[in-house]
């Protein structure tokens, strides 16, 4: 049996392509399964997104926040959940000199910390 795991690579290979079959059907598999939810998140239910649409724009692992989503400083929860996953509150700060964001900044107490990769 395929596992969720390599169902999610799978997908960041096909969520360029034009195979929206083996597309849908591996998003129809993994709401089975309980990987992807089975009800839209806040973002999606506002702006009418679909699973596809989040894979498309976001990658695979859209249903995850990345890690280190509590602030260093003051501990807060930096998850968005007034958007739910992928999104966060904290700030990046971005360098034009490296063409990347390489600090966060996080909202509610202002502390800033590099950005580790
Ligand atoms: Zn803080």
């Amino acid at each position: 049996m395929t596992s969720d795991e390599e169902y999610l690579v799978r997908l960041n290979e096909v969520r360029w392509g034009d195979d929206i079959f083996e597309r849908d059907a591996i998003i129809t598999e993994l709401v089975k399964r309980g990987v992807y939810p089975k009800e839209p998140t806040p973002m999606m239910a506002r702006d009418n997104w679909t699973i596809a649409d989040m894979l498309r724009f976001y990658g695979a692992y859209w249903h995850q926040w990345d890690p280190g989503q509590e602030c260093p400083s003051c501990k807060a929860d930096l998850r968005d959940h007034n958007y739910g996953p992928p999104f966060s509150r904290k700030i990046g700060i971005y360098s034009k000199k490296v063409d990347r964001t390489t600090q966060w900044r996080c909202p509610d107490c202002s502390h800033t910390w590099e950005r580790l990769q």
